[in-house]
């Protein structure tokens, strides 16, 4: 699996005010949001922080439905997920369930910045949601 993983992507953070969100990270970290945009299919909207190859990602709820309007619900304001930077991301998921992993997305889809994205269950993970994560 090491060589299938080539560093961290992003962390994904689930808040309920993107825009309270916004003043604590300008405030008490000095950061300033490299994009935000709505992810409409996703029914979220997303505020990303570059830092160095990496980044921070926080994104709210935009409608009720929204599977972060129940993780907010069930487990309030915090990190949400991992994303690991992949070349193959089909590679990565092959490999990651023959090893036991549980899959959420048996194939990959788009995700906010236009990448290859699947998630894997965090029970299978120790916990921690991860995002495979391919750029294109
Ligand atoms: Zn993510």
């Amino acid at each position: 699996m090491d060589k299938l993983i080539k560093g961290l992507h992003h962390v994904g953070v689930a808040v309920s005010s993107l825009d309270d969100a916004l003043k604590s990270y300008r405030s008490a970290l000095g950061l300033e949001p490299t994009f935000v945009k709505e992810v409409k299919d996703q029914k979220i909207r997303v505020a990303s922080f570059r830092l160095g190859e990496s980044s921070i990602e926080l994104f709210e709820p935009t409608d009720p439905t929204s599977t972060v309007a129940a993780f907010l619900a069930k487990r309030g304001e915090g990190m949400h997920h991992v994303a690991l930077a992949v070349d193959d991301i089909r590679e990565a998921l092959e490999a990651a369930q023959k090893a036991g992993a549980v899959a959420i997305d048996k194939e990959p889809r788009i995700g906010a910045e236009g990448q290859l994205i699947a998630f894997l269950h965090p029970k299978s993970t120790r916990g921690t949601l991860v995002e495979l994560c391919q750029e294109r």
